[in-house]
């Protein structure tokens, strides 16, 4: 216990010459004990100075900054800003655990408890899920998203369940309106060594990027759009979980100076999900969004598909830096730069999926919004020749602009104005029409489990387009006709 000045004079009766007892000697600070109690007594008590705003109000929260096995960032408190009452739950998001929900703050009011219990998961799962959707409620303007179901009024939260069953997957579920964490033990591994995918921060938020997703574009999950339409679903889980990392500056420091301001270098940002992907034999995570892949090399397997689009915009992050530290260099701290950076291309990403088609959105529609969104934001031109450049060169669009000063590796990159060819170009046509990433019938077999649900494979595009809450009837709704037309024969 701390004593302050003025509850010492009030203790001693405002007597200047009254000793501090001796009972209370011990329960002071030791430099209020040497020389604060006799000046107390002699100075006038403070006045209370006015507070200007309220006090906002917030909760600590403790999460792993990657995962369990990113043992550089570890564990660390996090401070959310809004109400959260025990469960976690608040307005949007609530939490289900048999037999630790409603995980109750602790004196503080804080969410803070020993990892890896199952208080800690729960707080973990919601931190992180609660910090996505905010991310994209700063890039909807402040905005609450709906999500799919959030129709006519409806307000129903989704329910997150940090330890949903048994099994090496993670999925969001409209039907449900879920997002479920399973665990497992790995292959290999004493049953005690259970992986909990729910501590995952790549996961949490990757599987809450098709949630935001789904409010945004109900009709692109349905698996009756092209396969690139699958793949925007799965690597914009990707990409958020780059850009909530980007978006905290304790990430991106450490980042920063884990690869020297270099994005193309080794390190956690660009791997998804590294506990997972160990455990399944995969050392640089489960999926890697610093690749090279193209077009005509993933078919219309749909999680391959999608790194193809991760991977461009992952480099267009690349060339947006480092154009903007050569830029910056002397001006701006390079870890401050990297998170601007980062929160402009989300954005940019953020809107131009929501001017994007409602079904059947490709690679060249999103891309073709980042390009115009970014012309009337006013980007300086190289920002979208580095967009023409990366969607080009994976396949993904024509090169409207000649690719041969990036292939020669000769890219004025501090050139604000740069396009390769004078011409700034804000439409481009899709590489190959007939590439199976457009016309084949999606294969999610490798996808995570969101792409999986039968919800999704069988309920048609039209009516997920629709939003509102899915029943289970609807996913049997064929076959339910089809009895009723046998059984009333
Ligand atoms: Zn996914």
């Amino acid at each position: 216990m701390t004593i302050h000045p003025e509850e010492v004079q009030i203790q001693n009766g405002g007597r200047r010459d009254m000793e501090v007892p001796a009972s209370l000697m011990g329960r002071m600070a030791p430099p209020l004990r040497i020389e604060g109690a006799v000046q107390a007594v002699r100075r006038p008590a403070a006045r209370p100075v006015p507070i200007p705003v309220p006090l906002a109000t917030g909760h600590r929260f403790l999460i792993y900054k990657q995962d369990p096995s990113v043992t550089g960032l570890g564990v660390r408190p996090v401070f959310v800003p809004t109400v959260v009452l025990n469960g976690p739950a608040d307005a949007r998001v609530q939490t289900e655990l048999q037999g630790a929900t409603p995980v109750a703050r602790n004196a503080n009011g804080d969410f803070v408890f020993t990892p890896n219990t199952p208080q800690f998961d729960c707080a973990h799962a919601f931190a992180v899920v609660r910090q996505t959707l905010a991310m994209y409620e700063r890039h909807n303007g402040g905005d609450p998203i709906p999500f799919a179901w959030n129709v006519g009024g409806n307000t129903d939260r989704i329910t997150v369940f940090p330890h949903a069953a048994e099994g090496a997957n993670a999925f969001y579920s409209r039907t449900a309106k879920a997002l479920k964490f399973l665990f497992f033990t790995p292959q290999g591994q004493p049953p005690s060594n259970v992986l909990y995918t729910c501590r995952s921060l790549d996961i949490v938020s990757h599987e809450t990027g098709h949630s935001v997703l789904d409010g945004l574009k109900p009709g692109w999950l349905a698996a009756g759009n092209p396969p690139q339409t699958g793949g925007l679903h799965e690597s914009f889980g990707d990409l958020t979980a780059i850009f909530l990392a980007l978006s905290q500056p304790d990430q991106a420091e450490a980042f920063v100076a884990l690869t020297k301001a270099n994005l193309h270098d080794k390190s956690f940002l660009p791997e998804l999900a590294e506990e997972f992907g160990k455990a399944l034999g995969m050392p640089a995570g489960l999926r890697n969004a610093d690749n090279d892949l193209k077009l005509s090399e993933v078919g219309n397997e749909v999680h391959a598909i999608s790194q193809v689009f991760t991977g461009a915009v992952y480099d267009v992050l690349a060339d947006v830096y480092l154009f903007e530290t050569a830029r910056q260099r002397r001006t701006r701290d390079a870890t401050i730069l990297l998170i601007e950076v980062a929160n402009q291309l989300c954005k940019l990403l953020f809107d131009a999926i929501v001017a994007a088609p409602a079904t059947g959105a490709r690679y060249v529609d999103v891309a073709n919004k980042m390009l115009q969104i970014s012309a009337s934001r006013g980007d300086p031109a190289i920002y979208r020749t580095f967009i023409r450049n990366r969607f080009a060169v994976r396949e993904i669009t024509t090169a409207a602009t000649p690719l041969r000063d990036l292939m020669s590796g000769e890219m004025r990159m501090t050139d604000a104005d740069y396009t390769g060819d004078g011409q700034d170009v804000t439409e481009v046509e899709p590489h190959d029409e007939h590439s199976a990433s457009l016309r084949a019938e999606q294969d999610r077999s490798l996808c995570c489990g969101t792409m999986q649900m039968p919800e999704y494979q069988v309920v048609d595009r039209e009516k997920l387009a629709k939003r509102g809450s899915l029943e289970d009837d609807d996913i049997l709704r064929d076959e339910l006709d089809e009895l009723r037309r046998a059984f009333s024969k």
